[in-house]
């Protein structure tokens, strides 16, 4: 290890409280300076080790320092080809242009085009509804209550929070937002299969409505799962009705794989699940094998945009294709995504039994391994569908918990009241066992008035 690191995580955070933003957010959560990353654990500067369920927000698909991903990166660095070229051909960008493309759902796989972005996910999703805006020639667009879809202005009109908008004007006319079919909340205080069917029945007669007071919109934004959001499954049947509705009416219908994609809930993205076809799709984070990238993949049909009509000077970066592309081959090899599904199945029983004993947690749920613990307060009175209110102290008491414990969860959903687990797709039953652990220790802890 480099000597010159200090021992002592209180100097690192000390010396971060003192000269960065007041914006900055994880550290508050996780009080530690990191020193080493291997696979799914963390050693911080005070020698405490710890599991990543955070892992890069969802980054890290084979974990940290992946000794063949290492490997590719000091390859690309040793051969002399070059690390940053804008938008140019190279090609590395051609082989992971290919294995992109490959990976695409039949339908859109052999007329599809890539734009490369600036290597974040907001800047990604603002390509893509700059594109459906291009080539639909409307301005409006429709997102979902709960939506996540980044922190630029205009990606962030679409976010569902409104906490991150505050002040900022950033709800800008032509935002509109629907109910997502989140059925432990029904938005139509029904829950079950109704929520989603609610839920589409009422997007579309707003859609369809002469005076519903909304333009058709050029694009419909959408996570297959929202992770952000508090990791809420959108269900297959209605991502289909809301395919077949997009097509009907011409609007472009955008799958935000950010979070989800790249294997992470057993599926190459989370829409194929349902059996869809999107005209767009936005990915980032685990693209680029954990380093910065950003791609959109459209059908042909939308490229009506100009040359220089997203631009951006990070738009090339050698290494991260080149871990992005050895990324999708060892997910591929490895069979990574089946083995995300089974380990999250075996998570989610465990957690599901530990629900059974507790009464704060008031649902589990997810796909693979993108998993949410939803916190009630037990305490508070049922709704008309026997649901507690929400339990954000209970969550944030669990997640303080679970760092003195040495596990990283993050949290999201409404009030931030559901603990979610984002581990590395290698994270193994050992690792699980350990989760199980933690939760089984930290439980106990939670407190609230029970009320007989
Ligand atoms: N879309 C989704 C679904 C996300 O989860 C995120 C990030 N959490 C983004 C977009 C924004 O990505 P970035 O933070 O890289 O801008």
């Amino acid at each position: 290890m480099d000597a010159s690191i200090l021992h002592d995580n209180a100097y690192y955070l000390m010396r971060q409280s003192a000269r960065e933003s007041a914006a900055r957010s994880y550290p508050r959560r996780f009080p530690m300076a990191v020193v080493q990353a291997q696979g799914c654990h963390l050693t911080d500067a005070d020698g405490r080790r710890y599991l990543d369920c955070l892992a890069g927000a969802g980054t890290l698909a084979l974990g940290h320092n992946h000794p063949e991903i290492t490997a590719v990166l000091c390859d690309v660095l040793q051969s002399g080809a070059p690390l940053h070229m804008l938008d140019m051909a190279t090609p590395i960008k051609d082989r992971f242009t290919s294995d992109v493309m490959f990976r695409l759902p039949e339908g859109l796989r052999n007329a599809a085009r890539l734009q490369f972005c600036a290597p974040s996910g907001s800047d990604a999703v603002e390509a893509a509804i700059k594109l459906a805006k291009t080539a639909t020639g409307r301005s409006d667009v429709v997102a979902f209550r709960g939506g996540y879809h980044g922190m630029t202005q205009g990606a962030l009109s679409l976010m569902g929070n409104l906490d991150p908008k505050a002040g900022l004007g950033a709800l800008l006319p032509g935002s509109h937002f629907f109910p997502f079919p989140y059925a432990f909340r029904c938005p139509f205080g029904q829950g079950g299969a109704a929520t989603e069917r609610l839920c589409i029945d009422y997007l579309e007669q707003a859609l369809r409505d002469p005076e519903g007071g909304i333009n058709l919109p050029a694009a419909i934004i959408v996570e297959a799962v929202q992770g952000e959001g508090g990791v809420i499954e959108a269900p297959a049947a209605w991502l289909r009705a809301l395919r077949r509705l997009t097509q009907e009416l011409g609007i472009v219908l955008i799958l935000d794989e950010v979070q989800s994609g790249i294997g992470r809930t057993g599926t190459f993205f989370a829409f194929q699940a349902a059996g869809i076809v999107p005209d767009v799709i936005v990915m980032s984070k685990a693209i680029g094998g954990g380093l910065p990238l950003a791609v959109v993949a459209y059908h042909e049909r939308l490229d009506q945009w100009k040359p220089g009509a997203h631009a951006g000077t990070f738009r090339g970066n050698q290494l991260a294709m080149a871990a992005g592309s050895a990324t999708m081959d060892i997910i591929a090899r490895d069979g990574l995504a089946d083995h995300a599904a089974q380990i999250g199945a075996y998570l989610m029983a465990g957690l599901r039994d530990l629900a059974a004993r507790h009464p704060c947690i008031g649902q589990v749920r997810g796909r693979g391994l993108m998993i949410g613990v939803e916190c009630v307060d037990p305490s508070g009175p049922r709704d008309a569908t026997g649901v507690h209110p929400y339990g954000p102290q209970i969550a944030a008491q669990l997640q303080q918990a679970a760092f003195a414990h040495g596990l990283i969860v993050e949290k999201g959903g409404r009030f931030g009241s559901v603990l979610r687990l984002l581990p590395p797709l290698v994270l193994t039953r050992e690792d699980a066992d350990t989760i199980l652990a933690v939760f089984e220790a930290i439980l106990p802890q939670a407190t609230f008035e029970v009320v007989p």
